[in-house]
């Protein structure tokens, strides 16, 4: 798939984030395990990090967005220049492309979609749900 370019000059953001001050919510986990992607982003503050720190962790309930970092996180493949992570989320989920994609508050700077496009965006809202993936997918940064 041809490799979509983003829409503005602004740094690629990460949609696998910690939950932190400064961070952008975009999605909620819905009571089937699927993401609902918010009309905008919402950014975080440090009474949402300890309000929604309780039970299971904020990133098993809700998804933001940071600054990637490329080479300071240990997902980055230097080599290609590109996040490995997304890669391995498709390879694994495999989810069909949809006729009628989700509306994404962050597409277009979204580091996984300027990379593999729509595909990405059929296998993020499985990314919580799929408690293993997303282990794989914990970002430290
Ligand atoms: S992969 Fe698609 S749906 Fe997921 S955060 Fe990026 S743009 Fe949004």
């Amino acid at each position: 798939m041809e490799t979509p370019r983003k829409q503005t000059t602004d740094p690629l953001l990460c949609p696998s984030y910690v939950s932190k001050p400064g961070a952008k919510l975009f999605g909620i986990q819905n009571s089937e395990g699927k993401i609902d992607y918010l009309k905008e982003t919402i950014t975080i503050d440090q009474t949402f990090v300890d309000t929604a720190q309780q039970g299971r962790t904020a990133e098993e309930r809700f998804r933001f967005a940071g600054k990637c970092i490329e080479k300071g996180c240990h997902q980055w493949n230097d080599s290609a220049h590109q996040c490995g992570l997304v890669s391995a989320i498709i390879e694994r989920m495999n989810s069909p492309l949809s006729d009628a994609p989700q509306h994404c508050p962050i597409r277009n700077r979204c580091r996984w979609f300027e990379q593999r496009g729509m595909e990405a965006c059929a296998n993020c809202n499985d990314v919580i749900r799929n408690l293993e993936v997303h282990h794989f997918a914990a970002i430290t940064a």
